[in-house]
């Protein structure tokens, strides 16, 4: 957390929010999350309009009115919102624009980052370079996502899921919740898919995610909406961080599991 459908409505919010909002001011407290120096950042941004907004995966760009977009990577606990005033030592990395407002960008653990990169060539970036196709992107068609089974059929299909350079923007989370919506255990090779549950797999994807965009994404950790408001689809989960408790479903108990050294939920009746 977050995954896709928190970047997305970040996505969407920096775009109804912030466009045409010019940045005046930058506040760096972390350099480390950037990828220069804080002098040569701030001069690439302060001046510059927010003109769109885009994501690949689970990494958010917003694009500036001189060709500068910003790579951002919040991680499992970084956040960011709109507050009226930035709190000057709070903020990991602020941006002050011209109204006073500020988006404050808090909790971004080592490895996640903010970075200045040329629009048109963010995604040539080594860090987002390796990603894979995107989940929610038109392109992510059921063919691709077979050519993908086949491609990792030796590997288990929630390592598949959560594999960023396989498919981007899906995690812990919402693997779980796609692998239970599908009926699909998650230790199962991706190559023991069938026909039908290839179907069920696909359609899976785009169900979770529209549930979840529809309960305002995910706030189990640190994600808030740009005004910070939570979001309550974990509320609404059927299997991840629900070990023991009933399946909603048919009432088995449901268990966890490591794979890849990560926690798989799943109800044992509901999937195969
Ligand atoms: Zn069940």
């Amino acid at each position: 957390m977050p995954e896709i459908v928190e970047i997305e409505i970040l996505r969407k919010e920096v775009i109804d929010q912030l466009s045409g909002k010019t940045i005046n001011e930058v506040i760096i407290n972390k350099e480390s999350l950037l990828n220069m120096s804080g002098e040569e950042f701030s001069p690439l941004i302060v001046g510059n309009r927010i003109v769109n907004a885009r994501r690949k995966g689970k990494v958010l760009v917003i694009d500036l009115s001189n060709d500068v977009s910003l790579a951002i990577h919040f991680l499992l606990t970084g956040f960011m919102r709109l507050v009226e005033k930035c709190d000057q030592d709070k903020v990991q990395v602020g941006f002050i624009f011209d109204d006073g407002k500020c988006l404050a960008i808090k909790g971004i653990m080592r490895g996640g980052f903010v970075k200045a990169l040329d629009s048109a060539k963010v995604f040539e970036d080594p860090t987002l370079k390796k990603l894979g196709i995107d989940a929610m992107s038109p392109a992510f068609t059921k063919d691709e996502l077979k050519k993908i089974l086949i491609k990792n059929g030796k590997k288990k299909i929630k390592q598949v899921l959560m594999d960023q350079s396989i498919i981007s923007g899906i995690g812990n989370a919402y693997s779980d919740e796609i692998l239970f919506k599908a009926g699909i255990l998650p230790m199962r090779k991706a190559s023991s898919l069938n026909g039908n549950e290839i179907d069920n797999l696909y359609k899976s994807f785009g169900e979770v995610f529209r549930t979840a965009e529809k309960y305002g994404g995910a706030s189990e950790l640190t994600f808030v909406h740009l005004d910070g408001k939570k979001g309550e689809a974990h509320k609404h989960f059927f299997v991840h961080k629900r070990a023991g408790k009933p399946c909603l479903v048919c009432g088995t108990p449901i268990q966890a599991t490591k794979i890849g050294g990560r926690s798989a939920y799943f109800c044992p009746h509901c999937q195969k």
